[in-house]
């Protein structure tokens, strides 16, 4: 019987409020080694120039990278970002703090991993490949929805697979959930990035691997997900369940896994550089036969908030790239396997996934 359950690492520490990002300078100081080990702030470069960045509490030879959000994190930046704070410092950092979306917290997460671990990122994209811990990391999420924030993965595009660096070294140390942080996101991008959290419910609570710690966190999800985007809640309250939508969420997928949804963006994702919120949003709609009330509650939002999502995304490929999003997406086998169950091979054909993406 032994290691039947799997024995999954939380977040240890987390402080969430309007304001708590002021405790930053207090929540870092027992953690810094010494004056010459810095602590590294990669933040958002949407917060270039703005009052955010005045209130990160720089000390001694602490360093603000400012990183664009436009893509999506690829292995290469992991590897640069690593070598330059090497090759700028003389002793490793005493942290590393994300702050921004899933782009940055991810990027924060690989980066505190390859500070310790040798080589390249792309060698520990997969599950369970890293060996040593990671430098001390802090997540400080910007916009809510990827749940990125709780769980044990960081995903990045590497040069031939778009996969997460999963480990029990890639979880935060800390966070620090602000919803103040979040004012200013745009309205789109809200939907496209609470979606994900919505779809991590959904694909999570249809799925075969659902087992009842899942189920509670996806339902909690779930119900805050209805309360922001189908009632009218205050901007603030809005804000703030959304941040525990997506904590929820994020925890609801650390036992089980996504779905179908997941699988097809990480095909769109690979081929055409779509993002993932949007992704998923794009894929989700097409997807009644797996989940017929999930997806009439989405389109139920999106009507709310008057959300046009683009079309013809597809239209111009050849069969060559639709092969290629195809062998991405049936790739993912766990994702399958919870999605439709051990047979799934019998009911997914590269056909029916091909009729999906060209709807796309
Ligand atoms: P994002 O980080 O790409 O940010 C989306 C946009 O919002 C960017 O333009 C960014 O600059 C902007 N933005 C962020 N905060 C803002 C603010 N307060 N005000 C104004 N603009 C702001 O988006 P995302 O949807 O949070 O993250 C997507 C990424 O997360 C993908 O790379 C995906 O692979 C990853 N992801 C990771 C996990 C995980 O468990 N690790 C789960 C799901 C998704
Ligand atoms: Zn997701």
């Amino acid at each position: 019987l032994m290691n039947t359950y799997r024995n999954f690492p939380m977040v240890p520490r987390v402080v969430f409020g309007n304001g708590s990002f002021n405790q930053l300078g207090e929540i870092l100081l027992p953690k810094r080694k010494h004056f010459d080990a810095p602590v590294i702030f990669l933040i958002d470069d949407v917060f270039e120039g703005k009052e955010l960045v005045g209130r990160v509490p720089l000390l001694f030879n602490d360093k603000i990278i400012f990183i664009s959000a436009d893509e999506e994190p690829k292995t290469q930046q992991v590897d640069a970002l690593v070598e330059k704070i090497k090759f700028d410092f003389r002793e490793l950092p005493s942290g590393i703090v994300g702050i921004g979306g899933g782009t940055v917290l991810d990027l924060a997460k690989a980066v505190s991993i390859l500070l310790t671990n040798e080589g390249s990122s792309e060698k520990y994209q997969g599950w369970d490949l890293v060996n040593k811990p990671a430098i001390y990391h802090v997540g400080i999420p910007t916009i809510s929805g990827t749940g990125a924030e709780v769980s044990r993965t960081a995903v990045l595009l590497g040069p031939d697979k778009k996969l997460g660096i999963n480990s029990d070294y890639t979880t935060f140390d800390q966070v620090v959930l602000d919803p103040e942080l979040c004012i200013g996101v745009d309205k789109k991008q809200w939907f496209y990035t609470g979606m994900d959290c919505f779809i991590h419910c959904v694909e999570s609570l249809s799925g075969t691997y659902l087992n009842a710690f899942s189920q509670s966190y996806g339902e909690k999800a779930l119900e805050l997900c209805k309360e922001v985007y189908l009632e009218d809640l205050s901007d603030n309250e809005s804000r703030e369940k959304l941040m525990m939508a997506s904590w929820h969420g994020g925890m609801s997928i650390a036992y089980s896994q996504v779905g179908v949804a997941h699988a097809l963006s990480y095909g769109l994702s690979y081929l055409l550089g779509v993002k993932h919120g949007i992704g998923n949003c794009l894929v989700f709609q097409y997807l009644k036969e797996f989940y017929p009330e999930g997806v009439a509650l989405f389109n139920k939002m999106k009507e709310k908030h008057n959300i046009e999502l683009p079309s013809g995304i597809c239209s111009n490929l050849s069969d060559n790239d639709f092969d290629t999003m195809i062998s991405v997406a049936l790739s993912l086998e766990p994702l399958w396997e919870n999605a439709i169950g051990i047979d799934w091979k019998c009911v997914i054909t590269p056909e029916k996934l091909r009729v999906i993406y060209q709807k796309i």
